[in-house]
């Protein structure tokens, strides 16, 4: 796809970090699956993903986690059977 925000550059697949953050929790995933932009650096990461980042983030809110630096496939919970 043609980045949105520049519309410079076809976007390649990478791995990025996503920060989810909500009142006092402050979540970060890094090597989250992305197509990133190379002209800019915008990153985006399809729906599966981010519901499966969402689900992970809840997770770790519900068990009374503030702030984690963690790793996107370790603590998510696989969206596809291989
Ligand atoms: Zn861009």
């Amino acid at each position: 796809m043609i980045c949105i925000i520049c519309d410079e550059a076809e976007t390649l697949p990478g791995l990025t970090s996503v920060l989810l953050e909500r009142d006092e929790h402050s979540l970060t995933f890094n090597n989250v699956p992305a197509q990133i932009c190379p002209n800019c650096g915008e990153a985006y990461t399809d729906e599966a993903v981010t519901i499966s980042l969402i689900n992970g983030a809840e997770k770790l809110v519900t068990s009374g986690v503030k702030l984690e630096v963690l790793e996107y496939s370790a603590h998510t919970e696989p969206l596809r059977s291989s």
